[in-house]
């Protein structure tokens, strides 16, 4: 079933002024639960662009965005913020995550933030990091994990409120082959495990080429590729 379509998007930048650039022109995409779509595009391109509309973070000028068989684009602000919370999980190239907090805890407090109950927060993080192979890291602060344990315990974080999409802009664009290689794993084993729908902006073609569907942004349209 549909998580995520993209309906005629049209998102352009600085209209009417010598720096005006139309990212977007009629960009259509679905995706559906349990799967994986690979963004590849060059850089300028548009895929944040892209991700942030798809990620209730940015309004297009035109066309329709729907989140698990909703219509969102035109909730008002805060309706549009507390659908982007309970919906959207957010992954990018560097983890961004809280540096003087623990692993665990870097999954812990959004849930807390959530309303989640602290026992029932702390057991599903530890078995979110345990799905990711980083559970011994637990009580790490961030800095003291390689770069891609940081990144699976990202993942973990994007995922820690159980939303129906996962975004994530080049999130092995920072990682070494073998490293990305794992963060990959973390990847397919969660969104196999959850049935979540994801959409990955990649320059890594090789691991674009092993999920479940390729498109390419071209010209402001998104085609099939791969
Ligand atoms: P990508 O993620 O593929 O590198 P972006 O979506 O970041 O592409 O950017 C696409 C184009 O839109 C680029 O030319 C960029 O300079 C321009 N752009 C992105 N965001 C803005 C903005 N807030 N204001 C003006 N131009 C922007
Ligand atoms: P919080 O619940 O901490 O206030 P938000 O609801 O503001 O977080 O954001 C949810 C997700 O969207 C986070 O993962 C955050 O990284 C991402 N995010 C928020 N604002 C932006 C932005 N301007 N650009 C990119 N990502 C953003």
């Amino acid at each position: 079933s549909e998580v995520l379509r993209l309906d005629g998007i049209a998102k352009g930048y600085n209209p009417g002024r010598p720096n005006a650039v139309q990212v977007l022109r009629d960009a259509d995409l679905t995706v559906s639960r349990g799967e994986v779509v690979a963004l590849v595009a060059p850089s300028g391109a548009g895929k944040s662009t892209l991700l942030h509309i798809s990620g209730l973070l940015d309004t297009p000028d035109a066309g329709r965005v729907w989140l698990g068989g909703e219509d969102m684009t035109d909730l008002p602000d805060r309706r549009r913020t507390r659908a982007r919370r309970a919906d959207v999980g957010f992954v990018y190239q560097f983890h961004h995550l809280l540096p003087e907090f623990t692993a665990a805890e870097n999954v812990v407090l959004p849930q807390l933030a959530h309303g989640v109950a602290r026992a029932e927060a702390w057991a599903r993080a530890m078995r979110l990091l345990a799905s990711v192979g980083v559970e011994h890291r637990a009580d790490h602060r961030p800095s003291a994990l390689s770069g891609g344990e940081q990144q699976r315990v990202a993942l973990c974080r994007a995922l820690a409120n159980a939303p129906r999409l996962l975004l994530a802009d080049e999130p092995t664009g920072n990682l070494d082959p073998e490293t990305s290689e794992t963060v990959y794993q973390a990847l397919m084993t969660l969104v196999r495990e959850t049935g979540l729908a994801a959409l990955i902006a990649t320059h890594n073609l090789e691991l674009a080429g092993r999920m479940d569907r390729q498109v390419r942004l071209s010209g402001g349209r998104l085609v099939e590729a791969g």
